[in-house]
């Protein structure tokens, strides 16, 4: 008998699947065990030239193939620290894509300079080049790319618009550790790389952050900014509590930066299972009319941090528009037993703090620095409407990391197999008070 002649569970059908056909990220080794056990037995742990953090910067920036790294306390911190670095200040705008996680942009306002968001290619969902010139202006100082979700942007062109104009560039490789765009690692194509150590990400520390560079006075005021700003005497090495510039305390911890190493040790294997694992769904999915799995341009290593596909109600034969299409389906696929459901909801551009521009208190800071010389920041989403059809389009498709593999990957096709046989049931129950989405436990958040 086929899945096809199932009744849907949301309509009271069996479910497929069950929770316990999960595992949870990350997964926890040996290696783990012995490297936080070993600060513990230390006695060590804290300091920002400690030896498991110093170990993790020669680690990371070997791995990344940079001169030099810091490790931080988030990843916002480092792109913060990469920002202040660059000599980003007051009224200065920073370009990055509509699609990504608010820090991209808010990592500008803690520098008090003005986020700009350019709409992303309807295809890899990364900032669109052929669209940056037009957000250039003699106030721009940065562009932040964003690998999103562990596919590289663009950056030949993007390098190519910022020598033009004479940009600093700052990748923001939070979501994609071990991405490769034309065999280079992301992270070390602009001047300066940031990645996060957060639980859900492909490298994780429970939280922390990294900031890699190939220059040296890069490092060097990114090592003041990460620590009050407060310089180190040369000859004796010690603080002299004298801060020269304005700084931040962002330094890491050893226990995080032990767990990191030993996930380090595991990231290849653990990267490798993750695309063995999208590359079944995309096979497997594709075949199914209206679903659009994740697109991977030839000469990229796309490590999928996240597994999106996107839904069009008309190649699937129904008639329907394309979000609610796209929340009865999440419905439908959550009662089956998948973990299933948006990640942003909102180009970021939309979110409340850039329409309300409620920065610092009621002072509209930053943005009154250019408002007071008549430029407006109005962050009108009908600006961004690849981003936007995208919100309305797409969801993820959680557990695609370790320790899950293939088994689960045909569990998941055939929950999509079984939905698609009886779409019209499903869309039936797309107003039900059902919420999709992964719990905490599969990240490893609780
Ligand atoms: C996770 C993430 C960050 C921030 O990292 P934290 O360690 O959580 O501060 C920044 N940018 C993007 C794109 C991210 O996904």
């Amino acid at each position: 008998m086929g899945a096809s002649s199932q009744t849907l569970a949301i309509a009271g059908g069996q479910p497929l699947l069950r929770r316990s056909d999960y595992g949870n990220w990350p997964v926890i080794t040996n290696d783990d065990r012995r490297l936080v056990n070993a600060v513990l037995d230390s006695g060590i742990v804290a300091g920002g030239t400690a030896p498991q953090a110093a170990a993790l910067e020669r680690e990371w920036a070997a791995y990344i193939g940079t001169k030099y790294c810091l490790t931080t306390v988030s990843g916002t911190s480092a792109l913060h620290m990469a920002l202040a670095a660059a000599g980003v200040g007051p009224g200065d705008e920073v370009i990055t894509s509509a699609f990504t996680f608010l820090a991209s942009a808010s990592c500008a306002l803690h520098q008090n300079a003005i986020p700009v968001f350019v709409d992303i290619d309807p295809r890899t969902y990364c900032m669109d080049p052929a669209k940056l010139e037009a957000a250039i202006n003699e106030r721009t100082k940065v562009i932040i790319p964003v690998h999103i979700q562990g596919l590289p942007a663009d950056m030949d062109a993007i390098m190519a618009i910022a020598r033009k104009h004479k940009l600093f560039v700052i990748e923001d490789a939070c979501q994609a550790h071990g991405a490769e765009y034309k065999g280079r690692k992301v992270g070390s194509i602009g001047p300066i790389g940031t990645f996060s150590l957060n639980n859900t990400k492909n490298l994780c520390g429970g939280e922390g952050g990294l900031f890699n560079t190939d220059d040296e006075a890069l490092l060097q005021k990114g090592t003041l900014i990460r620590c009050f700003g407060d310089e180190v005497d040369e000859v004796s090495h010690r603080r002299v509590y004298n801060a020269s510039i304005l700084g931040y305390m962002y330094r890491n911890q050893e226990l995080p930066a032990a767990l990191a190493r030993a996930q380090l040790m595991h990231l290849d294997e653990n990267n490798a299972v993750r695309i063995a694992n999208a590359n079944t769904l995309t096979r497997e999915l594709g075949k199914i009319p209206g679903v659009i799995p994740p697109y991977c341009p030839p000469d990229y290593k796309h490590v999928y941090w996240m597994y999106n596909i996107r839904f069009d109600p008309k190649a699937a034969g129904v008639d329907c528009p394309t979000r609610r299409f796209r929340i009865a389906v999440e419905k439908a696929l959550y009662r089956e037993g998948l973990l299933i459901g948006q990640w942003q909801t909102l180009p970021v551009p939309a979110q409340d703090l850039f329409q309300s521009r409620l920065g610092y208190g009621s002072s509209h800071y930053p943005w009154a620095v250019n408002e007071a010389k008549g430029i407006r920041y109005d962050y009108n989403p009908d600006q961004f409407p690849v981003a936007q059809a995208l919100c309305d389009s797409y969801t993820i498709v959680y557990g695609i990391h370790p320790p899950n593999g293939q088994a689960l990957m045909e569990k998941i096709v055939a929950a999509f197999q079984k939905v698609w046989a009886r779409l019209d049931e499903a869309i039936a129950h797309a107003d039900d008070a059902i919420y999709p989405g992964a719990d905490g436990k599969l990240l490893g958040t609780g």
